[in-house]
C-alpha cells in the first residue's frame, strides 16, 4: 500500500476506534428520531418542496433581499455589515470589540463563526471568547474541533466528558451523570454570560422584510448570549437570508425534525435585534437597569466568503440552498463509522460538507475527505431542501481529479478509453473504466481470473492500483451474458410484452447466472427478451468523478437502447445502480426528451415481475414455495428509488418468508470496498449488516440482495450463499 493510502487507513482506523462508537450512537438515535418525527408531518414532501422554492428564490434575488435588509436592519436601529471574506469579518467583529472595551464575548453555537474562526482572531487580539453551547465549551475545554455540523461533541462519550470536566475543574464531587454534567456547565456558563460584554450568535434564517434572525438550538445559552449582554453580534453566511417571516414555516417545521428527530428543537427564538429588552442587573435581578429603553447596539455581519462565487457556479450553486440540519451526516453510513473528523473538512463535515468546503475554502479541503461519499444517495431523501448531494460530491470530485495532473497523464491518457483530460489517479481510472477490464477478463478468462488472483498480481494491483489485497476479486466468465442469449435466443411463443434485459457489465461478466435467471423470469410471465450488446450504464466512471466519461457512455446506452424504445420495448435493469443512473443521473447528460424515454421505460427486474403479476401474468409459472425462509437486504440505491417494496412483495406472494435488513449500505458501495485505505471503514460498515443476519431469527435464512456490491460484501461477511432475488423466483430451466 502506497504511503499515503497507509495514512490515510491509519487516520480512519484510528477514529473507528476512538470516535466511531460515540459518532455511531448519536447519529443512529437523530436517525431514528427523524423517521420517526417526519411521518407525523402530514405533508412531508410537499413541505421539503416549499421549503426548496423558497431558497431557489432566495439565492436567485440574493443581492436585492441584502439591500431590503440593509434597510430594515437599520430602520429597526442596527447595523449590516456585509464581509468579504473571514478578515474582514474578524476585523470588523474586531473593531466593534475595541469600542466596547469588551474584554470577555459569549458565543452561541455558529458554523460561520468556525468557518472564519473568529475566536483566535479575538484571543488574538486580547479578548476572551467563552462558547455557551454545551458541547461546543466541551470542544473549548477539551481544544479540540467540532465533528459534527449540529452536534459538536457527538464524538465523546458521557465517560469522555465526565474525565475532562473532573480532570478540568476538580469540582467538590465527581461529576458522573449527563444531569450532573449539564447542571455543573449550566452554573460555569450562566455566570460567564452575566459578565460577557459581548453576545455573539450565528442566525439559522434571517428575514429580510423584517431582519428577524431565527435561532434554532437544542439549549437556551443562545438566547441568552442574544439578549443578555447589550452589545449583540449576529454572523452568518449571506444564504441565510430569506425574504419573509412568512417563509420561516416549512424550515421551523422541518429543521428540528430532520435533523435531530425532534419534532420541534427545544428552542427557536425569533429576535429583531435590537431587542426591547431590558438589560439586567445581576446583582438586583428584579430591577431592570433601563426600564425597557432600548440603548443596545445590534451588528449583522453576515458573511461571503465565497458564497456568491458559489451562487454563480450551476453545479455548486444548490449547497446554498443549505439549512445545515446534519440530515446528510446522519444518514451516511460511513459518516456514522468515522464521524467529522475523518469526513470533514477545516470547518464542515458529511455529505454536504464537500461542497461547503469546496465553496468557502477551496477544493484541497474538500478532496481529503470527498472520496469518502460513496454515491450511495441515501442523504437525498432525508434532505429537507432536496439537495442532490452526491451529484455535489460528483462534482468536486470531478474538480480535483482536474486539478491534479501527474507527469504520467500523457501516458495514461494514451492507454485508457476514457474522456478524462488528465489529473485522475491509475485507481479511479481503472475503477472507472472497469467495463474494459471485464472484457479483456471475459476475453481471456479462466486464464484472467487465475493471473488475477496470484500473489504477483495482487501486491502489484495493490501498490499500483490501491486494490486491497484483502478482498476477493469477480470472476469473469468466458461466456457472456449477450453470448449466452445470442446463441440460445429467445424462447417465447405468445409474448404479452417485449423487454430489453439491459446487460450491466456485471451480469454481462461476472454474475451471468442471475441475468440467466432473469430471461427465464421474464419468459415464463411471457415476455419476450432480447439482450442487446449495449454499453455499460456509466455508473463505474460517475462513481471515479469521471463526469465526461460516464456523459459519454449516457449517450451510447441512449443510442443503443432508443430503437427499442421505439419499438415498444420495457428496459428491464438488474441492477440498482443503473437503474438509478437511468432514472436520476442520466438527467443531467441526455436532452429531457431522451432522458424521459428512457427513465419511463425503465424498471428494476423485480419491479417489473411484480407489475406482470399485478396484470394477471400466472405466479404458477414462477418458483413457487411454501414459507422458505430468506433474509433480503436491498440496494441503497434501490432504497432510494422507493423500489424494495416491490422485492419483499413478489418474494411474499410466491410463499417466502421474508426479514429485511434496515441498514441503510452494507459498506461496499461499489468500488469503495476495494480501495485499501477504505477496506477496513467498508467492513467496519458491514458489520452491522452482518450481525443483522446472524441473529437467531435469520442465521439459517438464504441471504438475497439487491445489488452487486452488496452480493459481494455479504460474500465477504457471511458464510453461506448468496444470490440475487430473481435467481429465487425464475424457473430452474
Ligand atoms: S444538505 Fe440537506 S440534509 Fe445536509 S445539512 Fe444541508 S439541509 Fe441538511
Amino acid at each position: 500500500m502506497s504511503k499515503a493510502r497507509e495514512a490515510k487507513a491509519a487516520k480512519i482506523r484510528q477514529l473507528m476506534e476512538t470516535e466511531g462508537d460515540a459518532v455511531n450512537t448519536g447519529t443512529s438515535g437523530f436517525n431514528q428520531g427523524r423517521y420517526e418525527s417526519v411521518q407525523t408531518l402530514d405533508d412531508y414532501e410537499g413541505l421539503k418542496s416549499e421549503a426548496r422554492a423558497i431558497k431557489e428564490d432566495a439565492i436567485e434575488r440574493l443581492p436585492e433581499l441584502i439591500d431590503e435588509l440593509r434597510e430594515t436592519v437599520e430602520e429597526n436601529g442596527g447595523t449590516l455589515y456585509i464581509a468579504d471574506d473571514a478578515d474582514d469579518a474578524n476585523r470588523y467583529i474586531r473593531e466593534v470589540c475595541k469600542d466596547k472595551d469588551a474584554e470577555r464575548v459569549v458565543k452561541s453555537k455558529s458554523m460561520t463563526s468556525e468557518e472564519i474562526e473568529v475566536n483566535e482572531a479575538l484571543e488574538h487580539a486580547g479578548t476572551e471568547v467563552i462558547e455557551t453551547d454545551l458541547g461546543e465549551w466541551v470542544l473549548q475545554v477539551a481544544d479540540e474541533a467540532p465533528s459534527h455540523i449540529v452536534a459538536p461533541a457527538i464524538h465523546k462519550s458521557r465517560d469522555a466528558i465526565a474525565d475532562l470536566f473532573n480532570e478540568t475543574f476538580d469540582p467538590d464531587e465527581p461529576l458522573e451523570t449527563a444531569e450532573e454534567l449539564t447542571m455543573f456547565a449550566r452554573e460555569q456558563l450562566g455566570e460567564l454570560i452575566e459578565d460577557a460584554d459581548v453576545g455573539m450568535t450565528g442566525a439559522n434564517f434571517i428575514t429580510a422584510d423584517t431582519g428577524t434572525i431565527a435561532l434554532v438550538t437544542s439549549e437556551g445559552n443562545a438566547r441568552k448570549t442574544a439578549v443578555v449582554p447589550d452589545t449583540h453580534v449576529a454572523v452568518a453566511g449571506v444564504e441565510k437570508l430569506i425574504p419573509t417571516v412568512e417563509d420561516l414555516q416549512p424550515f421551523v417545521e422541518l429543521i428540528g425534525k430532520s435533523g435531530t428527530g425532534q419534532d420541534i428543537t427545544s428552542y427557536i427564538s425569533l429576535l429583531t435585534p435590537p431587542v426591547e429588552s431590558p438589560t439586567v442587573d445581576f446583582d438586583d435581578p428584579d430591577t431592570p437597569i433601563t426600564d425597557g429603553e432600548t440603548d443596545r447596539d445590534y451588528h449583522l455581519v453576515l458573511i461571503d466568503n465565497g458564497r456568491m462565487t458559489m451562487r454563480d457556479d450551476d453545479q455548486l450553486r444548490e449547497t446554498l440552498y443549505c439549512i445545515r440540519c446534519s440530515a446528510c451526516s446522519n444518514v451516511c453510513a460511513n459518516f456514522q463509522h468515522v464521524g467529522g473528523h475523518a469526513f470533514g473538512g477545516e470547518t464542515y463535515s458529511g455529505g454536504i460538507g464537500t461542497g461547503w468546503e469546496a465553496g468557502v475554502e477551496g477544493l484541497d479541503s474538500a478532496a481529503e475527505f470527498n472520496d469518502l461519499c460513496t454515491g450511495c444517495s441515501r442523504c437525498t431523501t432525508a434532505c429537507p431542501v432536496e439537495i442532490d448531494i452526491p451529484w455535489i460530491n460528483t462534482v468536486v470530485r470531478d474538480r480535483v481529479n482536474r486539478g491534479d495532473v501527474s507527469e504520467l497523464d500523457w501516458l495514461v491518457e494514451g492507454l485508457t478509453p476514457d474522456e478524462e483530460p488528465g489529473g485522475v489517479s491509475f485507481q479511479k481510472r481503472f475503477f472507472g473504466n472497469f467495463e474494459t477490464a471485464a472484457k479483456v477478463g471475459s476475453f481471456f478468462a479462466p486464464v484472467s481470473n487465475w493471473v488475477a488472483q496470484s500473489s504477483i498480481s495482487r501486491n502489484l494491483m495493490e501498490r499500483f492500483l490501491g486494490i486491497d489485497a484483502r478482498r476477493e476479486l469477480p470472476a469473469f466468465q468466458r461466456e457472456t451474458l449477450v453470448e449466452w442469449f445470442d446463441a440460445r435466443g429467445s424462447r417465447v411463443e405468445n409474448p404479452t410484452r417485449t423487454a430489453v434485459l439491459y446487460p450491466d457489465v456485471y451480469t454481462n461478466h461476472v454474475q451471468v447466472e442471475r441475468g440467466k435467471a432473469a430471461v427465464r423470469a421474464l419468459e415464463a410471465l411471457d415476455v419476450e427478451v432480447v439482450v442487446p450488446d449495449v454499453r455499460s450504464s456509466g455508473r463505474a466512471p460517475l462513481s471515479q468523478g469521471m463526469i465526461s466519461t460516464a456523459e459519454d457512455h449516457a449517450h451510447d446506452v441512449y443510442a443503443g437502447l432508443s430503437e427499442y424504445i421505439d419499438a415498444g420495448h420495457d428496459i428491464v435493469v438488474i441492477e440498482p445502480s443503473d437503474l438509478a443512473m437511468f432514472r436520476g443521473e442520466y438527467e443531467k447528460f441526455l436532452p429531457e426528451q431522451s432522458f424521459e424515454r428512457i427513465a419511463d421505460s425503465s424498471y428494476e427486474v423485480m419491479e417489473y415481475v411484480f407489475g406482470l403479476l399485478e396484470n394477471g401474468a400466472d405466479a404458477d409459472a414462477l418458483s413457487v414455495v411454501d414459507g422458505d425462509e430468506v433474509a433480503y437486504h436491498s440496494h441503497c440505491q434501490q432504497r432510494t428509488l422507493g423500489l424494495e417494496g416491490y422485492t419483499e412483495a413478489v418474494l411474499s406472494d410466491l410463499g417466502f418468508d421474508v426479514a429485511t435488513s434496515d441498514v441503510e449500505c452494507c459498506g461496499m458501495a461499489g468500488s469503495f470496498g476495494y480501495k485499501s485505505e477504505y477496506y477496513e471503514l467498508s467492513m467496519d460498515v458491514g458489520s452491522e449488516l452482518k450481525s443483522q443476519f446472524q441473529t437467531d431469527e435469520t442465521r439459517d435464512r438464504t441471504v438475497v440482495a439487491s445489488g452487486t456490491s452488496c452480493l459481494e460484501q455479504l460474500d465477504s461477511l457471511l458464510s453461506r450463499p448468496t444470490q440475487h432475488p430473481v435467481q429465487l423466483v425464475a424457473p430452474s430451466r
